[in-house]
């Protein structure tokens, strides 16, 4: 399957050259030297590498004055200083000559190093020449705030960056779908192998994945903010989140990659969940959310044995069955896939987790309220009503009927709830419909539509009036853990089960497919118990 631009190309050279660690650089962005300084030491106490001075953040920056208090030592940690004009993205708006004169002095004042724009590094090479201190880096950088251009075109870049005199070389392209990434790692590699110091990074929500993954293919830094709201770029990660949950440090040529495969994706607590369970036990590996708009495209592009696994979500769920090579029967019956494992053949096979992990939930949920026989499924002979029909509603649908229960469909695409429900063996209702629909006591309800998550919190598949008719109510959603639906459930005396199990459980099918481990449930458990405590993703995909 792979392409021309397939990462599946250039994997396994990047493990063969020696290499240095991937340093985490904090942008300081401050407005007034001491607080720049103050960021520094911040970025130091987060267990950063180094620190980016942003010199054109400062207001009403005086070199002479102020420099000295920046650079100040002893000093925490190294010192990367860039004085980016407007023309580049940045906020300075004078000449060169005092840009570059600002620049020089903050080499002799000692910056390890400093990064000029490729438009004028001849002209500052001129400048400095004779004058650079050994001790100080020159990064000669590009920045495309539109597009991520072919790889041939980033290596004639790179080549053209190197005839400057640079010692590292920056690019910074922009991601328009997230197969732009593959051209950049392409190019990390390729300067890896030539002994190149390079920083690739793809901006945007869709370039994220650079962000994490350059310590796989040997960039030489990446940026991680001091906190949110501190970014200097789109998308770019907290530091803490490069450190903490993405284990960056632990990342090298042969960590296998997982990840969320979504539309949008940035809500997922997979990443925190999935990266300390392998963690826990030493599995060399890392999960990233992929922002991503075609499956084909994009399973075809990252189609190295290294892109080891995949969770699937919305909206993909239904075209990953038609994507992977062979289909697990349940997930074929259902009718969507939310775990993809690469085989070692490269063949990629397709699972539904969801659907033990909901069932499974409900189940546990009434039990802890209602004595029943334990060898009897509770949900066995109940009406169980299910509201969508996308991947959740079918995984939910098939296994409540698994598990003896009468299902009901109601969807807000008439004709979809009816196809579920023919293939279920059940009545199809409109959302209409379910406001007045009371049958019998004691039914069940599962919310499998997105409506009431985050951000929308406050919106809710069914009125309270309507919920007084049902004994249990399951809602899919998990951000928040407790939407407007299960709190009015309770309200009206329900038993309600969260989300959040659902996704603890079938995140446990998916560890055990992508390790090929068993899963230690009381570890697992407890790893997401912490996960409301640890709400620290940043990026917005
Ligand atoms: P999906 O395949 O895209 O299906 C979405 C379903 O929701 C469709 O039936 C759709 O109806 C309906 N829907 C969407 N927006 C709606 C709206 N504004 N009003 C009424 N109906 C609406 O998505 P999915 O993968 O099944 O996921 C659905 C939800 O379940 C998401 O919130 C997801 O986060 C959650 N989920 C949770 C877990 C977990 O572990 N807790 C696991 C899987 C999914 P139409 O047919 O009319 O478009």
């Amino acid at each position: 399957m792979a392409t021309a631009m397939s990462v599946s190309a250039v994997t396994p050279a990047a493990a063969a050259v020696a290499r240095r660690r991937t340093m985490v650089c904090v942008p300081a962005t401050a407005r007034a030297p001491r607080e720049m300084a103050e960021e520094l030491a911040a970025a130091a106490a987060l267990g950063a590498d180094l620190a980016e001075l942003r010199l054109d953040c400062l207001a009403g920056f005086a070199p002479r004055r102020d420099l000295p208090v920046i650079l100040a030592k002893p000093r925490p940690l190294p010192a990367l200083v860039t004085y980016r004009p407007k023309w580049e993205g940045g906020e300075y708006e004078g000449d060169d000559e005092s840009r570059f004169e600002a620049l020089l002095l903050a080499m002799e004042l000692g910056a390890e190093y400093v990064d000029v724009e490729l438009k004028v590094a001849d002209k500052f090479m001129k400048l400095i020449s004779g004058r650079k201190p050994d001790n100080c880096k020159l990064i000669v950088s590009s920045h495309n705030y539109e597009s991520t251009p072919s790889s041939e075109e980033l290596a004639n870049l790179v080549a053209q960056i190197q005839a400057t005199g640079a010692d590292i070389v920056k690019i910074a392209t922009t991601a328009t779908e997230i197969v732009d990434v593959a051209k950049m790692f392409q190019i990390l590699v390729h300067c890896q192998e030539k002994q190149v110091p390079i920083i690739g990074l793809v901006m945007n929500d869709r370039g994220f994945i650079s962000r994490v993954l350059c310590p796989k293919y040997g960039g030489f830094l990446t940026f991680g903010s001091l906190k949110k709201g501190k970014e200097s770029a789109p998308a770019q990660p907290t530091a803490a989140d490069l450190i903490n949950v993405y284990n960056i440090r632990q990342i090298g040529p042969d960590t296998k990659v997982f990840g969320i495969i979504g539309k949008p994706v940035g809500h997922s607590k997979s990443p925190i969940l999935h990266n300390e369970a392998f963690r826990s036990v030493g599995f060399n590996a890392v999960y990233v959310p992929f922002l991503v708009d075609d499956l084909a495209k994009f399973l075809n592009t990252y189609s190295s044995p290294d892109f080891a696994g995949f969770s699937c979500t919305i909206p993909h769920k239904e075209a990953a069955v038609r994507c992977c090579d062979e289909v697990d029967p349940i997930a074929r019956d259902i009718g969507a896939v939310n775990t993809i494992v690469r085989r070692p053949d490269g063949k990629l096979v397709g699972y539904n987790t969801d659907y033990v992990g909901a069932i499974s939930a409900i189940e546990d949920g009434i039990r802890a309220f209602e004595q029943r026989d334990p060898d009897t499924s509770p949900l066995a002979g109940r009406l169980f009503v299910v509201i969508g029909a996308g991947g959740a509603g079918k995984a939910l649908a098939y296994g409540a009927k698994e598990k003896g229960a009468r299902v009901v469909i109601a969807n807000r695409t008439f004709a979809r709830a009816q196809e579920l429900a023919n293939l279920i063996g059940g009545p199809a209702l409109s959302l209409a419909d379910l406001e007045n629909y009371h049958p019998e006591e004691g039914m069940i309800l599962a919310n499998t539509t997105a409506i009431g998550m985050h951000p929308n919190v406050n919106e809710t598949p069914l009125s309270k009036q309507a919920l007084k008719s049902y004994a249990v109510v399951f809602d899919a959603v998990y951000t928040p853990k407790e939407t407007r639906l299960l709190r009015e459930a309770a309200e009206c005396g329900a038993t309600v089960v969260s989300g959040l199990e659902m996704f603890i459980r079938q995140a446990m099918g998916q560890f055990e497919h992508f390790t090929g481990m068993p899963v230690d449930d009381y570890k697992f458990q407890a790893i997401a118990s912490s996960l409301d405590n640890r709400n620290t993703m940043k990026p917005r995909l």
